[in-house]
């Protein structure tokens, strides 16, 4: 195959007109029949290197994926862009299984999608090589292998193919990126001398924030209602809190649902459906959620509570922004996770293990505390050196800390807290200690006589704001515990004694709100702006579509599609046609309809410029 007629298929197809990285060299391996290993993160466009080699050969291609819920819709995305592809389940009845057998000797499908289990039942063998298999691709590869995080005993079934089939390329793909899981996948898979491909884990379209956990319920709701029109991930580290959040972003008029392992079955699957089908807006889940899921537009992942390591962190916000388009992540950080996690390592009996826990734990909590790039850390735990000064999308490079010797500082406040103790026998809140420090006249210091305290007004370098967010940086460090509940309290910790006696030199966070500098705001990798009015009829047009047809809307076209239309304004079949996501098919299954509904818009509304 020419140059020329991969990309032709790829635009007739798909709509696209250039590959993304890697895509190009691993459908030319594909091609030449090598058995290909390929590491790409999510959203890298794996499914393409296998989908177009399927176009351009003759015969069929064999997908082994591990999700049953996934295959219709990643089939249904195939047969909406005129692909003939199918799959083989148990959720089939008899006679729908049947037709689909009938088309397979007819030659009828590129495609044909197949559960691991499914390979291994009565005949299947001699059935694929009757319906001239070519090429076995094996998505999820990582499924096979126990050191992975999603270990599935069937995929060890896929070996039995090799050895059927030793002539046939095998392609794996996986975005796990751990070197164990990896060499684990070529042994069990035997590939034989596969062509290697590993895509730079760099998301660059995706923003990284941690913000220390102070009001969560409140956090969590500002952060959803910031992005009133768009689909999120809440992840939580307890089943209680996933159902707690969702009530909570119901009762403020937030589509919400949860989801975790010990929801019924058949809750999990329609509360999943929803969220798919943009019923649901914001999905409150376990990390039991995610795998199953393909969705392109989750613009946002929050995380509750800390994750057990960087590697777990790194997939589930993976899940947002497949699609290109911006997408944030953000970690509620705090450090009373770490106290408990800890707490729940030491419960581990064997030590390997829980050294090898402690480990990530560690590598887990530097990321959320460095001030550092938070993308330039992520990388490094990939082995990924990021070559940029400032990545332009991540807190700590969007809005610099700058530090000071906070050592006195410090010690005032904790003194503080000692001597108040001391002298009452209980502990306060943060706004008496604060109140305390700068010397303020209340009742309270009054009635309690912490006027007469040494540390009474000694802190007048700062104003109470600031003094509350160097106290809130103690409690990150634990010098300083705040006790659950309204009357919360502040008590002086161990480690916080301990400090006291040794006051080694303390770097913290500059309090005083950094003015910003009028720099120039490098643009978002993956902004799109269009004519958002349009943009939002475009969607609903695409809801309407979509309920019609019983698929997700990202089948009928993705966002990105619909921003470039909201750009270019298209109401000519040929201008149509010309969009990103516009391959033959959906122009001609729904050009009318878009470009109808774009010159309408224009009718009543000016045109923009972008
Ligand atoms: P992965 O399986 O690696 O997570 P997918 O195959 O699901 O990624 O692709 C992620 C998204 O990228 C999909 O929405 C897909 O349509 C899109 N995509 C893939 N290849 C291209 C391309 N060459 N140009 C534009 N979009 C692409
Ligand atoms: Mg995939
Ligand atoms: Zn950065």
């Amino acid at each position: 195959m020419s140059p020329v007629d991969l990309s032709e298929l790829l635009k007739r197809y798909f709509g696209f007109d250039s590959f993304r990285p890697l895509q190009e060299e691993i459908i030319r391996a594909a091609l030449e029949g090598r058995d290909a290993f390929v590491l790409m993160p999510t959203g890298g466009g794996k499914s393409l290197c296998y989908q177009l080699p399927a176009l351009a050969r003759e015969g069929l291609t064999v997908v082994v994926s591990p999700l049953i819920a996934l295959m219709k819709d990643q089939v249904d995305a195939l047969q909406s862009a005129g692909v003939p592809a199918t799959f083989l389940n148990s959720t089939l009845d008899a006679a729908e299984a049947r037709r689909r057998l009938a088309g397979l000797y007819n030659g009828e499908y590129r495609l044909l999608y197949v559960a691991p289990e499914r390979l291994m039942l009565d005949g299947m063998l001699d059935r694929l090589e009757q319906w001239q298999t070519e090429a076995i691709a094996i998505d999820e590869a990582h499924c096979i292998s126990e050191w992975g995080h999603d270990f599935r005993p069937e995929y060890r079934q896929i070996a039995e193919l090799r050895f059927r089939f030793p002539d046939l390329p095998f392609m794996a793909f996986t975005a796990t990126a751990t070197d164990r899981v990896r060499a684990d996948i070529v042994t069990q898979l035997k590939l034989r001398d596969p062509a290697k491909f590993v895509a730079s884990f760099d998301r660059a379209n995706l923003v990284y924030r941690v913000l220390p956990r102070a009001q969560p319920q409140r956090q969590v709701l500002e952060w959803v209602n910031k992005q009133p029109e768009d689909s999120g991930i809440i992840y939580c580290s307890s089943r209680a809190r996933t159902e707690r959040l969702a009530d909570m972003l119901n009762e403020n008029g937030v589509r919400a649902a949860a989801y975790h392992a010990g929801l019924d079955k058949k809750v999990r699957a329609r509360n999943q459906e929803a969220f798919i089908r943009d019923d649901v807006r914001v999905m409150c889940a376990t990390i039991a959620f995610g795998m199953g899921i393909d969705k392109p537009d989750v613009r946002f992942v929050i995380h509750h509570d800390l994750p057990k390591n960087l590697e777990g962190y790194y997939q589930e916000t993976g899940r947002a922004g497949r699609d290109g388009l911006p997408a944030e992540c953000v970690l509620l950080f705090n450090a009373s996770d770490v106290a408990k996690q800890t707490g729940f390592i030491m419960e581990k009996t064997d030590e390997h293990e829980q050294m090898i826990a402690r480990n990530m734990l560690q590598q887990m909590v530097h990321y959320s505390e460095t001030r550092d790039c938070r993308r330039r850390s992520l990388l490094e735990y990939f082995s990924e050196t990021y070559a940029e000064e400032n990545c332009g999308a991540c807190d700590n490079c969007l809005e610099p800390k700058e530090t000071f010797d906070g050592t006195v500082a410090a010690q005032k406040m904790l003194s503080c807290a000692f001597r108040i103790r001391e002298k009452s026998g209980f502990d306060f809140g943060l706004n008496h200690l604060v109140e305390v420090l700068t010397g303020g006249d209340t009742e309270a210091v009054r009635k309690w006589g912490h006027d007469q305290l040494s540390t009474y007004g000694i802190g007048d370098e700062f104003g109470r704001n600031e003094w509350k967010a160097i106290a809130r940086e103690l409690m990150r460090l634990n010098f300083l515990h705040q006790t659950p509940g309204r009357m919360s309290v502040l008590e002086l910790s161990a480690d916080g004694i301990d400090w006291l006696r040794a006051k080694t030199p303390l770097e913290l966070t500059q309090p005083t709100v950094p003015k910003t500098k009028e720099k120039k705001r490098k643009p978002r990798v993956g902004d799109l702006a269009c004519d958002e009015a349009l943009f939002d009829c475009l969607r609903e047009l695409r809801r309407t579509l979509a309920s019609e047809r019983g698929v997700p809307p990202y089948i009928v076209f993705s966002d990105v599609a619909l921003r470039h239309m909201a750009r270019d304004y298209p109401i000519t079949p040929a201008a149509f046609g010309l969009i990103h996501g516009v391959g033959d098919k959906k122009l001609e299954e729904f050009g009318d309809m878009f470009t109808a509904e774009i010159e309408k818009y224009l009718e009543a509304n000016p045109r923009k410029e972008f």
